[in-house]
């Protein structure tokens, strides 16, 4: 049975074999079994029900939570040549109706509904004329109230089943594996003797830091300069962050968009497309954003605050890299965001019981910032995977270059001055009164008579401010609250002040730019960009990038070369195979006899 499924797999697909957990899921459901997958993002897990869909008769349907999530998935179904639909409140009725006609005619494979639908029952009623072999759910903790998407329509799954006149095989798909939420799946969707299927949570493609004690915006800036062109996604935890750091991006001329939930549905359904089209290279958003991206390019996921929980984290950073390509996941840490999230948690209702685990949710994810071990064991450990005994080699941590360097006099020096003043300033006038500079305000006050003025004047007034910064992300300064904030001392400052105790600082050395020839990529994500226009899909749906990579790599001479690539199916190649050919082959001759193109990871 899987070698039929894996000939599908090539056929439509292009690719050349399951990965381990889509093997096993596969031939369960197609034994018969009731299935739990849990996969994390990126992982594979639409394949483990749509081939199945193509092996069995009728029509298999899909409970998908979002509708942009079904439109995705099912242009990417109809690119591959696969015949599916989807219907959702953004039909007709008259549209339902004739989709629900054409599934009874055995014209779809598969056909995806939102929850909500399955509350009507007309809907439901119209169902029963159907075939369905296989029920698949997608992002099946959102039936669980322990979940972190509880959406009350998934319970109507349940209903469903009971009203159908013969009961399908149920699948159940989620990134999230706690135990609370399986159980709560298993009960709710009352599966018959599931199994259910944890696969390896590790994401080799993902490279995870956390940035500590830098000034985040400074880090932003250096970071985006430095990675030009890559498509990437910016958390942040609250709306005001999101529209604060989406101007700011817009005044340095960054290609980028925004989403989150206070925005007009108009504006986020335009950024989103923007985003997905490549047409926006950089998506600020809060959570909201997310569940229904299916983007498999997104090169780097960067939190600009530090999120309520792993699994929200591991969940929003999994979105880099769905493609296998490597993804920079990189969270950017102040103390100020755990005071953030407890405000969050003190707001949201919630029982004392609730309360009390998402506190201890938290302190996890604080631990995760401060960690001196490698980040993907720490990931891993969390989401109960036994751990290889060796360092991955590819974490923050792992790779950690950076250097102590003693700043206690530098400290000492800020901190008098702050003494000096009165705690009664914010960082630019301490940095001003130490560099010593003549500005107004300085002579004014009389400042410039203080023995800590001008005491640090080989710094610029930009490094003493940064320093300043340092100090506050660990902890020996507080920045009030406000649109002025004032720099008052905290009590660790005081043994430093004493000369009691040193404080270091993490220096990073600077990061080796990437090398490595992109013409024929470019020139490809160029072609990919025309063919998205003309019909209308995103263009990872045309070809992922590691597609493009692999063309840029081997260089096929013909159709026969171009099949053997991954993500290259036989529908695929009918429709742009000449196309792509004819570009790589103006490329090689003009270009003339030369080795491949070698990516540098
Ligand atoms: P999930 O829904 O689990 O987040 P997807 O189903 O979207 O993940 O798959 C993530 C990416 O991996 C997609 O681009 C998909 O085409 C690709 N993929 C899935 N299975 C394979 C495979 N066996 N070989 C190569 N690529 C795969
Ligand atoms: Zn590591």
């Amino acid at each position: 049975m899987l070698e039929r499924a894996q000939r599908l797999l090539k056929k439509y697909y292009g690719y050349t074999a399951f990965r381990e957990g889509q093997a096993k899921i596969i031939s369960g459901i197609l034994q018969g079994h009731d299935t739990v997958g849990i996969m994390p993002t990126g992982g594979g897990k639409s394949i483990c029900y749509q081939i199945p869909a193509l092996l069995l008769p009728g029509t298999t349907l899909v409970v998908s939570p979002l509708i942009s999530l079904m439109k995705d998935q099912v242009d990417a179904l109809n690119s591959l040549g696969i015949a599916a639909a989807y219907i959702n409140s953004s039909l007709s009725l008259a549209e339902v109706r004739e989709r629900i006609s054409a599934a009874g005619r055995g014209e779809y494979k598969l056909l995806y509904v939102a929850p909500e639908r399955l509350e009507s029952e007309q809907f439901r009623s119209l169902l029963n004329s159907l075939q369905v072999p296989l029920l698949a759910v997608d992002e099946a903790h959102c039936i669980s109230q322990w979940g972190h998407d509880f959406r009350p329509s998934y319970l109507a799954i349940a209903q469903l089943l009971q009203g159908l006149g013969q009961r399908p095989q149920l699948a159940a798909f989620t990134a999230t594996a706690t135990g609370d939420v399986t159980r709560d799946i298993i009960n709710q969707l009352s599966l018959r003797d599931p199994a259910v299927h944890v696969t390896g949570f590790d994401r080799e493609n993902l490279h995870f830091a956390v940035v500590r004690g830098e000034d985040k915006r400074d880090y932003l800036l250096n970071f985006l300069r430095q990675n030009k062109d890559l498509p990437g996604i910016i958390y942040a935890a609250t709306r005001k962050e999101v529209d604060s750091l989406y101007e700011w991006l817009g005044k340095k001329r960054f290609s980028a968009g925004r989403y989150h939930a206070g925005l007009s549905d108009a504006e986020r359904a335009l950024s989103q497309e923007g985003f997905l089209y490549d047409d926006i290279r950089i998506m600020v958003a809060t959570n909201a954003f997310g569940m229904g991206i299916d983007k498999s390019n997104v090169r780097f996921v960067i939190h600009y605050n530090m999120p309520k929980n792993m699994e929200a984290y591991y969940q929003e950073a999994g979105r880099a890299g769905r493609d296998g390509e490597p993804g920079r996941c990189i969270l950017l840490f102040s103390p100020q965001d755990i005071l953030i999230q407890k405000f969050l948690i003190e707001q949201t209702i919630l029982s004392p019981e609730r309360k009390r685990s998402e506190y201890k949710k938290l302190q996890v994810m604080s631990d995760y910032c401060h960690t001196p071990r490698c980040l993907r064991k720490f990931i891993l450990a969390y989401f109960g995977e036994e751990t290889p005994a060796e360092e991955c080699g590819n974490c923050g941590t792992c790779q950690d270059q950076s250097e102590l360097v003693d700043i206690t006099l530098e400290a000492q020096k800020i901190f008098s001055c702050m003494l000096r003043l009165r705690e009664q300033f914010g960082i630019t006038m301490v940095a001003e009164v130490l560099k010593g500079s003549n500005n107004k305000k300085v002579l004014q006050f009389g400042y410039n008579r203080l023995p800590t003025y001008g005491i640090m004047r080989e710094y610029t007034v930009k490094a003493i401010s940064d320093l300043m910064k340092v100090l506050a992300a660990e902890g020996y300064i507080r920045l009030t609250e406000g649109q002025y904030p004032v720099a008052k001392l905290q009590p660790k400052a005081a043994a430093v002040l004493k000369g009691e105790a040193r404080v270091w600082q993490k220096v990073r050395k600077p990061a080796q730019e990437e090398v490595g020839d992109n013409t024929l990529f470019e020139l490809l994500r160029g072609l990919r960009k025309e063919i998205s226009q003309q019909e209308k899909v995103p263009p990872y749906v045309v070809f992922p990038d590691s597609t493009l990579r692999q063309m840029c790599e081997r260089l096929p001479a013909d159709e026969q070369e171009l099949l053997t690539i991954s993500g290259v199916g036989e529908e695929k190649l009918r429709r742009y195979g000449s196309r792509f050919l004819q570009v790589i082959l103006a490329f090689v001759k003009e270009s003339g006899p030369m080795a491949p193109i070698r990516f540098h990871h």
